[in-house]
């Protein structure tokens, strides 16, 4: 799928930086730590790819990664830092909201959800956020290795849902662990 080089683009912090819409976009939302480096570095088998977007001053930036010749990879900056300053917060929003609702090459958004935490109220307004912006996004379930398969049922059963109150959802739940490599040839195939 991902033929060619997947590599580090750049770090967007205005619409002007974005790189030219010539590729097909898939981006990742997700809160802060919930596995989202990992998985963008599952997806595309290389080691630490994303890391470039965790390190400090990256954390407001959406990161472009090349994903073969075909696709650019979006790294949509963390959101839910309990502790980050209201204009650095609403700065990034209006940017997200700039992002979504004016790229048309994005296809798809993927919103990530820790195995262990279902829905958060952050994530519900993510969801909204792309049910404006008319972006049908996916659900992936992230760090699936660490729950139980009892309590993983009913984590899927809140995020189903949560879901199910947002017209832009594709119902279908993607179940990943980027430690076991558990749903990643999955995504890989959605995408
Ligand atoms: P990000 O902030 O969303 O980019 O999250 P990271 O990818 O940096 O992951 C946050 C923490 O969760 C790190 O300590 C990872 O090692 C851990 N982690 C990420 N994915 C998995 C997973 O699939 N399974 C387990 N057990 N830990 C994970």
């Amino acid at each position: 799928l991902f033929a060619g080089p997947t590599e580090f683009v750049k770090g967007v912090v205005a619409m002007s930086g974005l790189p030219d819409a010539e590729r097909i976009e898939v981006c990742f939302a997700g809160r802060s730590n919930v596995g989202k480096s990992s998985l963008i570095n599952a997806l595309t088998g290389m080691k630490a790819l994303a890391r470039a977007s965790n390190t400090p001053g990256r954390t407001q930036e959406i990161n472009y990664f090349t994903a073969g010749d075909d696709f650019y990879l979006v790294d949509l900056p963390g959101y839910g830092y309990a502790n980050a300053p209201l204009p650095v917060v609403e700065k990034w929003q209006r940017l997200l909201k700039q992002f979504l609702q004016g790229r048309q090459t994005l296809r798809r958004a993927f919103v990530l959800i820790d195995a262990r935490h279902g829905v958060k109220s952050v994530d519900d307004e993510i969801m909204s956020l792309l049910d404006s912006a008319a972006v049908t996004f996916q659900a992936v379930l992230t760090k699936a290795d660490k729950v139980k398969e009892v309590e993983r049922e009913e984590i899927l059963n809140q995020v189903r849902g949560a879901l199910s109150k947002h017209p832009a959802a594709y119902p279908e739940i993607i179940v990943t662990s980027s430690e076991k490599g558990w749903g990643i040839p999955t995504l890989r195939t959605v995408i």
